[in-house]
This record gives structure tokens, sequence and C-alpha cells, in this order.
């Protein structure tokens, strides 16, 4: 930790449920170890125009339970160019700030390596999104939250689907992963999942239409995970009432709900470890490194590998909904 007396904190890409707890968490423990803590407010953009607050710990107090970002968040093209980093790094030199936690996705980990890598800037990395969609952590940050929602509109939906016999196509996010629409499937006893990890491998749609998915029941509850890999539930829809016009088809899109609401136990313990132990990484000399939790220990995971590995999605639960929907 060589020369670092001020730590910066943003939140930038989507926000999930848990920054707020991540947030609380990190700056809490960088001032118990006697750095001082700036709040960097709309991501990226912020740092460029100089949206910058010291933090103290009554900064953070009664935020762990609220949803979204108390930083915002923000999504910055000036920070993909050249120009607009150097801007960043100077207003980081102008504030006194030696040290970064981003917290954020795929996008906002590939802009903290490119900066990280430019100006030998030391930088640590949370794993906030609701998708699940980062290698090298069992968990993100607002994924069991979002999975516990769609849960509650899953099961509202059944409600309404079983009075009508009906298919019913639910789109959740997840961009170009399935975990929410996979696990979503299992918690809620839908019938299928059609993610894009295995969409190369099968015709989803013709194997559920294959597998008589209506045979003992009245309707039919299936996940879809948005992507253009699985064309989405509209596109889906579309295809059955052209190729099998004798099913009632009808789609919901969760959409941005998906992303609020008070963070559950699970993302407020799995952000509050997170922002602590990226104080640990920071005391310790790492830098672009994320923060990850493997068999609930905390890993660091290198940006390159966190980035550019896509996360596998576990078989057994697939095969697992399988046999469950018969
Ligand atoms: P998320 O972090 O949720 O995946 P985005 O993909 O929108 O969200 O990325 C958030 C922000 O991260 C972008 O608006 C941009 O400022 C920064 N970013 C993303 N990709 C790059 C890149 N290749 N180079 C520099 N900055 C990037």
């Amino acid at each position: 930790m060589a020369g670092i007396n001020c730590i910066g904190i943003l939140t930038s890409g989507g926000d999930a449920p848990g920054m707020n707890a991540a947030i609380r968490a990190v700056t809490r423990s960088a001032i118990y170890s006697g750095f001082k803590v700036k709040g960097i407010y709309r991501g990226y953009r912020g740092l460029i125009t100089g949206e910058i607050v010291e933090f103290k710990t009554q900064n953070v107090s009664n935020i762990i339970q609220m949803g979204g970002t108390i930083l915002k968040t923000a999504r910055c093209k000036e920070f993909q160019t050249p120009e607009g980093r150097k801007m960043a790094y100077d207003m980081l030199q102008k504030e006194g700030i030696d040290a970064l936690v981003v917290i954020g996705g795929d996008g906002s980990l590939t802009g903290a390596r490119i900066f990280a890598t430019e100006f030998n800037f030391p930088i640590v990395g949370l794993p906030g999104t609701i998708d699940n969609d980062l290698f090298g952590t069992d968990k993100t940050i607002g994924y069991d939250t979002a999975l516990n929602t769609i849960m509650e509109c899953v099961d509202k939906i059944r409600d309404t689907a079983t009075s009508h016999e009906r298919l019913f196509f639910i789109e959740v996010m997840g961009r170009d992963a399935g975990f929410l629409a996979l696990n979503g499937a299992i918690a809620t006893g839908a019938e299928a999942a059609i993610i894009p990890e295995i969409s190369t491998e099968v015709d989803q749609l013709e194997e559920l239409i294959k597998n008589g998915f209506r045979k003992s029941k009245n309707s039919s509850i299936v996940l879809v995970a948005e992507s253009p890999i699985t064309g989405g539930a509209m596109s889906l829809a579309e295809r059955v009432k052209n190729e099998y016009p004798q099913y009632d088809v009808r789609v919901t899109i969760l959409g941005h709900l998906q992303r609020g609401g008070s963070p559950t136990a699970v993302d407020r313990i799995l952000a509050s470890r997170m922002g602590a132990a990226a104080i640990d990484a920071l005391l310790e000399d790492q830098r672009n490194v994320m923060i990850g939790i493997s068999n609930d220990e905390i890993v660091y995971v290198p940006f390159s590998k966190a980035i550019k590995n896509d996360k596998p999605i576990n078989r057994e639960l697939l095969n697992t909904l399988r046999r469950l929907s018969i």
C-alpha cells in the first residue's frame, strides 16, 4: 500500500442492489485503516468532471438496506478514449486520490483495467451486477436480490397462468448469461429456461415443444434470458405463433424492476465482505484485481481473467431443471 493515503470510490455501468452496502463497507473499512475516502459521483463521468466529495463514516449511514447506488451511476463514452482517461487521471492527481475502488460490471472493470495499466494506477474492482457474469467469482453483488425479485414475479404470473391454458414466456435480464433464467426457473418450478449458453447446441424451443411440455399440465412457464443469442421472449413467441399455432402464447418482459428493491441478506453480506476485502487487497499491495468469492472464501481475481473468460453455466442445474419439469 505504498504511498496510498486517499481512496476514491465509484459505481459504474448498470446499477445493482447491494452497491450501497459495498460503498458503506469500502468507506468504513478504509477509514478504519486510516485512509481518507472520496466518493466519486456518476461513475467515470464524475471522475472526468470532478463530482467528488470527501466521505466520512456518516456519509454512508443508513444506506445498507437501500437499493440503487447513492453515488449514482452512468455510462461514460469519454472514458473509452485516451483523452478522456487522461482527464480522469489529472482529476485524480488534483483531488489527491491515490487508489480507486470501482464497483461495476464487465464494462466498468474493462475500463478499470485499461486505466490501471495506462497510468500504473492502483485499482481494485468489486463485481456489482445482477447478471452474475463475471468469471472467478461464484456470485456477484445484486444477483441474489434480482433472482428473488424474479421468483416473486414469476410466482404471481403462475397464479394467472394456471387459470388459463397458456404458454408464458417470461424474459429476464442477464445480458449474455443465463444464470438468472436458469436458477429463476428452478426456483419457480418453471418448465424450462431458454439460455444463451446452450443456444448454439440445440434449438431449445423445438426441444421444448417436442418434449411435449404441456402433456400433463394446463399451463407452462418458460424463462427466457434476454440476449441476441436467444432472440428474447418476443421473437420466440413469434416463432410459436408461426410454427405451432395451436399454442396460446403470452409474453412478459420483467425489465428494470429486476434491478430495484432492497438487497437481500445474501447480497448485503456479500457486498460487506467484498467491500472490506477491497481495502485488505490495497493494504496488501494488490492492484488490478477484482474481489471474488469462491466456496465462501474471498479471492483476488486478476482483471484480465475476470473480464476475458466466459463464466460457464453449471450443467448439473440444467439437468435438474429437465428432470423436475416432467
Ligand atoms: P457494466 O459495468 O454494467 O458492464 P457498461 O458496459 O455500460 O456497464 O460499462 C460502464 C462504463 O465503463 C462505460 O460507460 C465506460 O465508461 C466504461 N467502459 C466500458 N468499456 C470500456 C473500455 N473498453 N474502455 C474504457 N472504458 C470502458
